[in-house]
């Protein structure tokens, strides 16, 4: 049956994973009415994380990045345009307007605008100074990554990490810099973190943490050639990639008088303080199923859900974001995938031996429950790993430690 409220015209901004997700979920969903999706990017959605893997190494083509081809919205009777901004929105008139001057009324709005890279101070004109997060920035870098190229990442989280991997396999030199005194210290536990650092050292990487940038020198053109190390080592570099955080795109609602705080905040449903205005993706800052904590995550599979969590509520089905928050990352050969939320002061239990093995799992117990999972190379073992999650079950923490039987059946999982 259709909800009558599945007639009202859907206006999506932002046409990155979570707008694509939205739209191909009201679809999905049978949502009759007419759904337009604006994005300022010259391309249809496509997929950033293979910009700091696969594509960046240039084993993917730009084809390839697509979430789906055009054809499809076309199909499915979606209007997509893009290389097109919206300048406001209107939650009262219910109407968003676009560069051209153009208004466009809705009945429902999703934001979905993500989030542009945290910029380096005192390297916004350099022209060697480059970001990841979108087709043409990889575009750029790629062109940079000669063999003997020297770069200097600045900030050790997982999009820096990944294009340390990628260069080196390009054969250029990297200088990996973090100002915090491990790797992927928001993000990951110590051993994981250990882990990736011998990882990297062995293949070359000079990675130094616990080190802030003093200064930079320049040439004539404005171009990097050194960055100055607090320490007082200054390390050349023919070009400087930066991956310190993201700023989520909150800017519109903003000024539309919706409720933001690092993120727009939304409910349990994607709703924002506006009726009629969902949000979701990189952007939106949510209340966590198990704490009511609020988070804003930057992953695809959290991007997906909450779209469909989005599409639910504007179809009149509304279901509200329990889904377990989980994403991966690959560098060199390693796969990690984590899943849980990430808290310091939980219990940690290693399975398998990160100094020798590739294979290996941290779990995160809180209580006797394992709440978080960072695994390498072991998709079996993650699986297993989201099942006790989810399931909440109290775990004998001995039987974890013990033994190298995999997880399903050390807990006799079925
Ligand atoms: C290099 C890289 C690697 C990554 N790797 C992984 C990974 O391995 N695993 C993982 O789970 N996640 C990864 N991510 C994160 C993942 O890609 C994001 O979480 C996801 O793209 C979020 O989708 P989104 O739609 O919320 O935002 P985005 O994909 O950023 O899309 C938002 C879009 O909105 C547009 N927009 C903003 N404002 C306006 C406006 N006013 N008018 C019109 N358009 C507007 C933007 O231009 C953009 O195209 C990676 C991200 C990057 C950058």
């Amino acid at each position: 049956m259709t909800d009558p409220s599945a007639n009202g015209r859907v206006v999506v901004v932002g046409a990155g994973q979570a707008g694509a997700e939205v739209v191909a979920a009201l679809r999905q969903g049978k949502y009759s009415g007419p759904i337009t999706m604006i994005g300022e990017e010259p391309l249809y959605p496509y997929s950033r994380p293979p910009l700091s893997k696969a594509y960046l190494k240039g084993t993917s083509s730009a084809a390839d990045l697509l979430l789906r081809r055009r054809e499809v919205y076309e199909q499915h009777n979606i209007d997509v345009q893009i290389s097109t901004s919206v300048k406001s929105i209107d939650p009262q008139g219910r109407s968003v307007a676009l560069g051209d001057g153009q208004r466009l009324p809705y009945d429902h709005l999703v934001m979905a605008t993500g989030g542009q890279a945290r910029t380096l101070p005192g390297t916004v004109l350099a022209p060697n100074v480059h970001y990841m997060r979108t087709k043409v920035d990889a575009d750029a870098l790629r062109d940079r990554m000669t063999l003997g190229s020297r770069v200097v990442v600045v900030g050790g989280g997982y999009i820096g990490l990944e294009f340390a991997a990628v260069a080196r396999a390009l054969g250029v030199e990297v200088v990996v810099v973090e100002v915090a005194p491990r790797l992927l210290a928001r993000v990951s536990s110590p051993v994981i973190a250990d882990f990736y650092r011998c990882q990297h050292i062995d293949r070359g990487v000079d990675v130094s943490t616990g080190s802030s940038i003093e200064g930079f020198d320049h040439d004539q053109s404005g171009a990097v050639t050194a960055v100055r190390l607090a320490s007082g080592r200054s390390v050349p570099a023919d070009f400087v990639v930066v991956g310190i955080g993201l700023v989520p795109r909150t800017e519109l609602a903003e000024a539309a008088g919706i409720a933001v705080e690092d993120g727009i905040l939304v409910d349990a449903h994607m709703s924002t303080s506006a009726p009629g205005v969902y949000a979701v993706g990189d952007v939106a800052r949510f209340p966590e199923v198990t704490s009511g904590t609020l988070r804003r995550l930057e992953s695809v599979p959290n991007a997906t859900e909450q779209a469909k969590v989005a599409a639910a509520s504007i179809l009149g089905r509304p279901r509200p974001y329990e889904a377990l928050p989980w994403f991966w990352s690959d560098q060199y050969d390693l796969k990690l995938q984590v899943a849980g939320v990430l808290e310091h002061g939980h219990e940690l239990v290693v399975r398998g031996d990160p100094r020798i093995d590739t294979s290996f799992m941290v779990l995160h117990l809180n209580r006797g429950r394992v709440r978080c999972a960072e695994v390498v190379n072991d998709p079996a073992g993650f699986a297993a790993a989201k099942r006790l999650i989810v399931s909440g079950q109290q775990v004998p923490v001995e039987a974890l430690r013990a033994g190298t039987k995999p997880l399903k059946e050390a807990l006799a999982l079925t």
